[in-house]
């Protein structure tokens, strides 16, 4: 059996969610700056807005709120908006940096009053500091601990008031009594292609590109749901328009930059094409144990599992099913073969353990 080099995600992948820092600028560039310039998320952004303006209107400071969703769907960003439209300062820091209650208490003791503090990956957050934030949130208060043992004192200490955003990718990983602390929580869904379209031709407005309309459909249809692979792809596009002197970046010219970068016009990279293409061809369309499929692809199992899996599944390609993995008939369509008149997805128990299965929130995203 052919095996694949191993490790080919070693390094950040180009249709990866998470941001790195060669993202860093370009997305700091690209960022909408207003409520009014985020696309999508109609639902979220009209709640916010209210509770937003209800907060001016009062003159108190916003609610605290939780944004949660998938990376790269703009919770950083709406934070920054937050911020901005109650027009006071922000400060940033996320759950892995705050590992005592004392770095949560030196944070919180050196805000000024009404002061957004954001912090992302809020569910990765210390339990001590967690509990300090449960008081600090509804009282604005917090008790430090002054020595140790028998002699230990606490000292309450009075903090301005502020708005807490916390941004999670698992909502379902947070404790209750903190989610009941946010006055206001807010789910980011993927964004569909006409949406990421109107991203895409904001952010070629700012990088100063000419694009026609199906180019700008041809980046979004591969960016998998995200702003920020869009972004990202655009860039690469940017490129390889540069590179071969492309002033008026049509379909075509998108679709050979992005070729040549391996993401395909559904957004599926090299991973993603090599554990459809195992499954369907040297497992006939499965049921596979994940190892196996791994093994058969060159990759660990948990890249398999986290960073490949939680797309196909969402696109319709993959079935996880308790006797294994199974390739559904938009797998055979993608990769341009016939649908075998056997294949597991047409058992109908299988197709029953699919549709029992829980819904569980995306694993790539801790
Ligand atoms: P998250 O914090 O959820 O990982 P970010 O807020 O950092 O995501 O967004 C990643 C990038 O995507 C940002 O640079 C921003 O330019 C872009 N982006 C995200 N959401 C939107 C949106 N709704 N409209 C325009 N650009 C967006």
């Amino acid at each position: 059996m052919a095996v694949e080099e191993r490790g080919s995600v070693g390094q950040q992948r180009l249709v990866g969610a998470e941001g790195d820092y060669d993202d860093q600028q370009l997305e700091a560039s690209l960022r909408p700056g207003t409520l009014h310039d985020f696309v999508g998320q109609k639902r979220v952004r009209a709640q916010l807005s209210l509770v937003l303006e209800a907060s001016k209107l009062r003159g108190r400071t916003a609610d605290h709120v939780l944004l949660s969703g998938p990376p790269g769907l703009g919770k950083t960003t709406l934070a920054m908006i937050i911020a901005q439209e109650l027009d006071v300062p922000l400060r940033i820091s996320s759950g892995p940096a705050i590992q005592h209650a004392g770095d949560l208490a030196a944070i919180l003791s050196s805000l000024t009053h009404g002061e957004v503090l954001f912090l992302d990956e809020i569910h990765r957050m210390s339990r001590p500091a967690e509990e300090m934030l449960y008081m600090a949130m509804e009282d604005f208060r917090v008790d430090i601990v002054v020595g140790k043992g028998a002699g230990a004192t606490s000292i309450p200490l009075d903090l301005p008031p502020f708005t807490l955003v916390g941004a999670t990718t698992r909502a379902g990983l947070l404790p209750g009594p903190l989610r009941d602390r946010f006055g206001f929580t807010g789910h980011l869904e993927f964004y569909s292609v006409e949406e990421l379209e109107l991203v895409l031709r904001r952010s070629a407005g700012l990088l100063d590109l000419t694009m026609t309309s199906e180019a700008f459909t041809e980046v979004a249809s591969r960016s998998r749901g995200t702003p920020r692979i869009a972004n990202r792809l655009l860039r690469r596009v940017r490129d390889w328009a540069l590179v071969h002197g492309v002033e008026r970046i049509d379909a075509r010219a998108a679709g050979s930059a992005l070729d040549m970068y391996e993401v395909d016009a559904r957004g599926l990279d090299r991973l993603d094409r090599n554990v459809l293409s195992a499954l369907v061809n040297k497992f006939n369309g499965g049921p596979v144990g994940l190892s196996t499929l791994a093994i058969a692809v060159g990759e660990e199992t948990e890249t398999v599992e986290t960073v490949a899996e939680p797309f196909l599944v969402r696109e319709g390609l993959l079935g996880r099913t308790p006797r294994g993995r199974i390739a559904m008939a938009a797998a055979w369509e993608h990769l341009g073969l016939d649908v075998p008149e056997h294949a597991a997805f047409k058992d109908p128990a299988l197709k029953t353990a699919l549709a029992t299965e829980p819904d569980s929130e995306d694993p790539s995203s801790t």
